[in-house]
């Protein structure tokens, strides 16, 4: 394929990518943000293919066998509620082959460079190998949280903001070590201590993050495996990878801010680590009598209920209630009431994890509302049905000064009429904290796999 041909696959690419996040930004047009994504992907990759900086085919072939193999196989194996380790895991590639595409630049004799050529050369592979590795150590670490091979609890090392920039005074005195000791050739011993300063800061930066606050360390290391492959394009001279790079890594950057600003945090202080500790104080424990339901009160008092509001959390991702969910709200309002479903910004394990799920079974988007807008109408609520969530409902949020939750917006269903919270039992949710709405006057304890407890209501609500 000749290169203006190449380069023009690479416009056309670009430009389905830029649409494709157009499209993933609303619920309604995602379907075909999906489809511009990998339309944009397989351009690239057949331009890729062909260009001529592919030198071997048989080894791209078995490259593109066995990493087409191992993504089909995880695509079809992975549940939905694995989705968020898959992801991360992912990005921890991404980091990997910046790394690895890094050494091979490092040692590949045949560039011929010289000068400032040589030395922009050389300070891309030394940026490249740096994002690349903390990237890559930070999502195995993120991938083991959020597998729960690792404990949510944040690990805090004494002095941990001198350790911290520490490292990063000692990676960019190793970067000019580095630059002086390849104009004589040299240059490997900084760059290797630099590779493993940056794993250790990695691990360091997210093993430090509180439960609560992963979903920022989740979008943020998603942000950081776009300038990865940013800088790998560099180290390419491959202007598509450039561009996918900054716009996966703007477009990371960009919903971390999000996530802080929903869950009311200073981005700066999540990364340094800490945050989602608590002021130091003792968390309040949480005393009172539960007052347990059943199946048959729960579909009386929906009966009886107008406005209804449905609360969905990790908990209806780990049963797949979603469908049942979903019957349960078509039934009630072919009744004549108003069902709305109200989304808190982290619920669940990734960002958009609810919209997922609520879209799967084929909920009206209509109906599915932000937690601002529903927090502003909880008066006008009789009932509200908490599906498996915990964090995201919780009043200590808003009460608890020294809650490792303390400042971050909950959805307050306890200000509206009943609650009712399905859950298998009173353990705490990811933030490992106790929940004073278990045991509030106008709250419900429906137990039980919430699938199954909802079947038995909607048999209820049929019956
Ligand atoms: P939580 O993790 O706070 O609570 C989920 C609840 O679901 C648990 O208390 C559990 O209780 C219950 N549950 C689990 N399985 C079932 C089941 N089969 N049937 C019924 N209930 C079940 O989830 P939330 O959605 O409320 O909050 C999300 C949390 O995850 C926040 O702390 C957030 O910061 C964090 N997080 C979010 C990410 C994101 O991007 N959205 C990423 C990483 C972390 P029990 O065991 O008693 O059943």
């Amino acid at each position: 394929m000749s290169q203006s041909l190449v380069t023009m696959s690479y416009i056309v690419a670009t430009i389905l990518f830029i649409f494709s996040l157009s499209g993933l930004s609303n619920q309604e047009t995602a379907r075909k943000g999906n489809y511009y994504g990998m339309l944009g992907m397989a351009i690239a990759i057949v331009a890729t293919a062909l260009s001529a900086s592919v030198t071997s085919y048989v080894i791209l072939i078995i490259a593109l066998l066995i990493g087409g193999a191992i993504g089909a196989r995880a695509a079809l194996k992975v549940e939905m509620t694995q989705m968020p380790e898959l992801v991360a895991i992912m990005h921890s590639l991404v980091g990997m082959a910046a790394v690895l595409v890094g050494y091979a630049n490092f040692m590949d004799s045949s560039l011929s460079l010289s000068g400032v050529e040589k030395n922009i050369h050389e300070i891309e592979i030394y940026i490249g190998i740096l994002i690349g590795a903390v990237t890559f150590s930070g999502s195995v670490v993120a991938f083991g949280k959020l597998s729960e091979r690792i404990s949510g609890k944040p690990l805090l090392l004494p002095g941990r903001h001198w350790l911290n920039l520490g490292l990063l005074v000692a990676a960019i005195f190793l970067g000019r070590l580095f630059l002086q000791q390849t104009e004589t050739g040299g240059g490997t011993l900084p760059l290797l201590l630099m590779t493993v300063i940056a794993l250790a800061f990695g691990v360091h930066m997210v093993m430090a993050i509180g439960g609560a606050d992963m979903p920022v360390v989740v979008s943020m290391l998603n942000s950081y495996s776009g300038w990865a492959a940013a800088a790998t394009g560099f180290m390419l001279s491959n202007d598509l990878l450039i561009v996918t790079g900054a716009l996966v890594g703007s477009s990371g950057a960009i919903l971390s801010y999000i996530m802080c600003r929903a869950m009311n945090r200073n981005f700066i202080s999540v990364i340094a680590g800490g945050f989602g500790t608590g002021s130091g104080g003792e968390a309040a424990v949480v005393e009172g009598e539960v007052q347990p339901i059943d199946a048959d009160e729960t579909a009386q008092l929906l009966l009886a209920a107008k406005n209804i509001v449905i609360i969905p959390g990790y908990g209806m991702a780990v049963a797949q209630a979603q469908h049942t969910v979903n019957e349960i709200t078509k039934l009630l309002r072919d009744k004549g009431k108003k069902v709305g479903f109200g989304i808190h910004p982290v619920a669940g394990r990734m960002p958009g994890h609810m919209n997922v799920l609520l879209a799967e079974a084929k909920v009206p988007y209509d109906i599915v509302y932000e937690m601002d807008e529903i927090n502003e109408d909880w008066a006008r609520v009789d009932v509200s049905i908490v599906i498996g969530a915990n964090d995201i409902v919780n009043p200590s949020a808003l009460d608890d000064p020294n809650s490792p939750i303390a400042g971050m917006p909950v959805l307050e269903c306890w200000k509206g009429g009943t609650t009712i919270v399905l859950k298998r039992s009173m353990a705490s949710g990811y933030a490992g904290v106790g929940n004073p709405l278990f045991v509030q006057e106008n709250t419900r304890m429906l137990f039980g796999d919430a699938n199954a407890t909802m079947q038995a209501v909607l048999k209820a609500l049929k019956g």
